[in-house]
């Protein structure tokens, strides 16, 4: 670990974005919405979970989710402690028959491909890799009963689109995917995925330790036909035991009372403002002026190639060999603006911008003055 010396550099408050939250995961959580919870404080922290007004929360939460993925008919909201890690476990016991086949494309998608491959009862997943910056595409597999692609990757800035594989139907073999980052934020096809699943602290601007799953009716059965005793598993990753709760519009054990809270108001701020379209919208103009500003730039470029594939969400930009970013990064935080630091394992002279919807497409902009600000002011 070496310690950077932060140079002394302020920028100019008139450049400076009104909130300094760029953060991946955490992100930003508005104000209103932790307004709103400081209002309900005492009467909803410290409250039972299992009485009506917590298990009200957690049905409009369902429905908020479903109303905003626009699910089809039959599609059903499961939730669970433990955020999408949890979930990936809960996934090789509940989900995955025998065979899985994993894109894996940046430091999450592969997480889940290594929690497969460490599983005694599961085959050794197929695991299509592709260099970080782009991402791979599925193969239609003999014997592959579940998919699972990434919407996008956190970690490296990559979106996909979502397509069940060519030639594979749909009762055929599960398409499950990691959409943390990217749910409630970037549009897709409901009818193309079995499991969208995702943990609230990004897209979704509440906070961590919870995990939601959009779950068509081929996965609510695929969980019936492989959920204990038909298979072992730790009750707490039982999705048939979190099907059941779910349904009852509760957790098996206890959950975040103030994460849950966060969570119903963000979806009832998109869907309020027009749901997923506006969403994604509001998050497309973040991204032009990143991606803009970042090709127009000589010292700043944005790291992935295909523009097709640049991320809406998180936004990766590389600089000049000639200027730190790991130093860049310091004097934003210096300067109250934080968490623009790259993937740590990725190793790149980057910054990463976290650009869900409930950051400010201006603040983006300015984010990116700031940028040239202490570029301009360490090349002196
Ligand atoms: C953050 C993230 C995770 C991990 O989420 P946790 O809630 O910390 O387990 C998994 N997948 C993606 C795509 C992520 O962005």
């Amino acid at each position: 670990m070496t310690t950077i010396e932060v140079p002394d550099i302020r920028i100019p408050t008139d450049l400076l974005p009104a909130d300094g939250r760029f953060g991946s995961g955490p992100s930003k959580v508005r104000p209103e919405a932790l307004a709103a919870l400081a209002g309900v404080g005492v009467t909803w922290m410290g409250t039972s979970h299992r009485q009506a007004p917590v298990k009200a929360v957690v049905a409009s939460v369902r429905s908020g989710l479903a109303e905003l993925l626009r699910l089809p008919a039959g599609y059903e909201v499961l939730l669970g402690n433990g955020g999408t890690t949890a979930f990936w476990d809960a996934a090789v016991f509940g989900l995955i028959a025998d065979h899985s086949q994993h894109l894996a494309f940046g430091e999450f998608s592969s997480k889940f491909a290594g929690a497969v491959a460490a599983a005694p009862h599961l085959e050794a997943p197929d695991v299509i890799e592709s260099p970080p910056g782009t991402h791979p595409e599925v193969r239609a597999g003999e014997g592959i009963d579940l998919y699972a692609l990434t919407h996008n990757e956190t970690s490296t800035g990559v979106a996909m689109a979502l397509r069940r594989p060519a030639g594979v139907a749909a009762d055929e073999a599960l398409v499950a995917v990691d959409a943390t980052s990217a749910a409630g934020a970037v549009l897709f096809d409901p009818e193309e995925v079995d499991v969208y699943y995702l943990a609230p602290q990004k897209a979704l601007a509440a906070d961590g330790g919870l995990w939601l799953a959009a779950c068509s009716p081929a996965a609510v059965d695929r969980i019936g036909r492989l959920r204990s005793p038909k298979r072992w598993c730790p009750p707490s990753l039982d999705l048939g035991i979190a099907l059941d709760n779910s349904r009852a519009d509760q957790t098996y054990n206890t959950p975040a009372l103030a994460t849950l809270f966060l969570v119903d108001q963000q979806l009832r701020w998109l869907n309020g403002n027009g749901g997923l379209e506006w969403a994604a919208a509001r998050c497309g103009r973040s991204a032009a002026a990143l991606y803009g500003w970042a090709e127009a730039s000589d010292h700043a470029s944005p790291f992935v190639a295909d523009p097709a594939q640049r991320s809406p969400v998180v936004g990766t930009v590389d600089l000049d060999a000639s200027v730190d970013a790991g130093t860049v990064s310091a004097v934003l935080r210096a300067n109250g603006i934080v968490d623009t630091d790259a993937y740590r394992k990725l190793g790149r002279n980057q910054v990463r911008v976290g650009m869900f919807p409930a950051v400010e497409p201006d603040d983006v902009a300015a984010l990116c003055a700031c940028i040239d600000h202490v570029v301009a002011a360490l090349t002196a």
